[in-house]
């Protein structure tokens, strides 16, 4: 087990650019911003999305494509630093015209509409590294 304590330094509400993919936003937003450690939340609609599910024999991400328009039920995430930048890691609750849902891994989600708030930890220390046993990038605490 790997554990930091971490102080909430800001929090940035934010209203997400119509037609801008989701992951993309927050990444710039975060390399804009210098935010280096922190966790978001996110609700509004896409008009499409792009989930992954990681395949933990494999170590790859079986990906979904979702064509029609989806509610974001609930999307959680955090940022850390990757190879020197700001990293956006996503997972969401999508539910169609029905409410039916998929979940999963968020890899691309062109907005409709979406608002964002952002908790930013004071410390920059949160980095994730290359993990062998499950061959992920995790932190590095
Ligand atoms: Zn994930």
């Amino acid at each position: 087990m790997g554990l930091s304590r971490f102080d909430t330094v800001k929090h940035l509400i934010v209203r997400v650019e119509h037609d801008s993919d989701l992951i993309t936003f927050i990444t710039s937003l975060a390399k804009s911003n210098g935010i280096k450690a922190a966790t978001f939340t996110a609700i509004g609609a896409l008009k499409h999305a792009k989930i992954g599910f990681y395949d933990q024999e494999k170590h790859e991400f079986i990906e979904a494509r979702l064509s029609a328009p989806q509610e974001i039920a609930s999307c959680i995430g955090n940022i850390s630093v990757k190879e020197g930048v700001p990293f956006v890691h996503a997972h969401a609750v999508l539910a169609d015209q029905k409410g039916d849902v998929k979940a999963g891994h968020l890899l691309e989600g062109k907005v409709f509409a979406a608002e964002v708030h952002i908790t930013e930890f004071a410390e920059n220390k949160l980095v994730r590294k290359g993990d062998a046993v499950t061959g992920l990038s995790l932190w590095d605490l």
